[in-house]
């Protein structure tokens, strides 16, 4: 493949001497968990977020599922979800017990659609679950409000954002807590699984730290029903290494989402992402949408160009929630048009800070060559 949707081994050779000092440096050290790298980036990532606290976990799902736990959601409460994103914002919910309650998008964001929430709460609404998807912050000035008005928790998913920001500050920051994942290929990746919460509530930070390890501050004393979820010494090493090349990559991205703007504006009925005023996203991915999804990608895949579907089938109608025992409803297509809609049509096109300008162009050419010739 020549173009493809990501290549993470430049970001490898781009700090390499570094992250080979960090890595030796905690095999030296004999402490591989819970250690002084941990505690480290948990500063200079809070510092970055701009919040109180960060609390390291083992991925960016148990970071969701922590916060739900540590603010007693579970069976019998609900809690307001994308009805377009990932299924892990879903897992996180079912995982405590919980429903989680999907809520239609917004089309040129991707977002939560805030105008839909208010018809969805109940009195076992506990929470608001927003997905800052594609790298671009949902509208939490509106979502706040109206979780402020009902006294729910908002908890972001922040694992597409590192970095990104609307009007109030970095995605992160937004609610009463954040999870985050360093999954090797998000725009902040360690080299094995991994995720943070972010937060200001003092309270809930201690909670988390005590639930991420087996519910338990002081050793063998458990004051609750933890999980084993730890971001372990190598990977935060990884990290510390890899955060001070954050905003850099960032705006590598930002560069290419530009050129493809300018050369995919009015082609065929490609329809580009749409940025209100005061955000700035970190483009984890390039969505574009278009009715001749499959075709397109056929043509990009023939000319060696890679790109993937996130995501084709919505959560709702996937075999995990169709299931009797997920303990949620039975949905039906039809229930949720737009994210159905979003599901046949998105393609992510390649984008990273490791991709060129000229390869950019190529695969723009391509995209313009395959309208063109209809
Ligand atoms: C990657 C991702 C997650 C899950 O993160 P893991 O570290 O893979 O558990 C959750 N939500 C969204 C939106 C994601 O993109």
């Amino acid at each position: 493949m020549k173009i493809p949707i990501l290549d993470l081994s430049p970001a490898y050779r781009e700090l390499q001497a570094d992250l080979d000092a960090a890595y030796r440096r905690v095999m030296d050290s004999g402490q591989f968990l819970l250690g002084r790298e941990l505690a480290a980036f948990e500063e200079e990532f809070a510092r970055a977020v701009g919040t109180a606290h960060c609390i390291g976990v083992a991925n960016g799902l148990e970071a969701l599922q922590l916060v739900l736990m540590a603010r007693g959601v579970g069976p019998g409460d609900e809690v307001i979800v994308p009805a377009h994103g990932y299924i892990a914002t879903w897992l996180a919910v079912t995982h405590t017990g919980a429903m989680p309650v999907p809520c239609e998008c917004d089309e040129g964001t991707f977002n939560l659609d805030p105008a839909r929430i208010a018809a969805l709460i109940t009195p076992r609404t506990r929470a608001i679950l927003p997905i800052h998807l594609y790298g671009q912050c949902a509208d939490m000035a509106a979502i706040n409000l109206i979780a402020v008005k009902h006294g729910l928790l908002v908890l972001e998913d922040a694992a597409q954002a590192h970095g990104a920001r609307i009007q109030s500050g970095a995605a992160g920051s937004l609610g009463n807590a954040a999870g985050f994942s360093f999954y090797p290929s998000k725009n902040l990746g360690a080299f094995a699984d991994a995720g943070a919460i972010t937060t200001n509530d003092g309270d809930l930070a201690g909670k988390l730290r005590a639930l991420r390890n087996y519910g338990s501050r002081e050793r063998y004393h458990h004051e609750a029903l933890g999980l084993n979820s730890r971001l372990d010494e190598l990977s935060a090493a990884a990290l510390r290494v890899k955060l001070p090349a954050l905003a850099a990559w960032n705006a590598r991205r930002s560069v290419l989402a530009s050129r493809y703007r300018a050369q995919l504006a009015k082609v065929g009925d490609l329809i580009l992402p749409f940025v209100p005023a005061a955000s700035e996203p970190v483009w984890h991915l390039f969505v574009v949408r278009t009715t001749h999804r499959t075709a397109l990608q056929q043509h990009l895949t023939a000319q060696g160009i890679g790109t993937q579907i996130h995501y084709p089938i919505p959560p709702h109608l996937s075999g995990a929630y169709g299931h009797p025992t997920s303990g949620a409803k039975r949905w039906r297509r039809g229930d949720f048009p737009i994210a159905e809609k979003l599901a046949d049509e998105v393609l992510s096109l390649p984008i990273g800070p490791h991709h060129t300008a000229e390869q950019i162009d190529t695969v723009c050419g391509a995209v313009r060559s395959f309208f063109n010739q209809r």
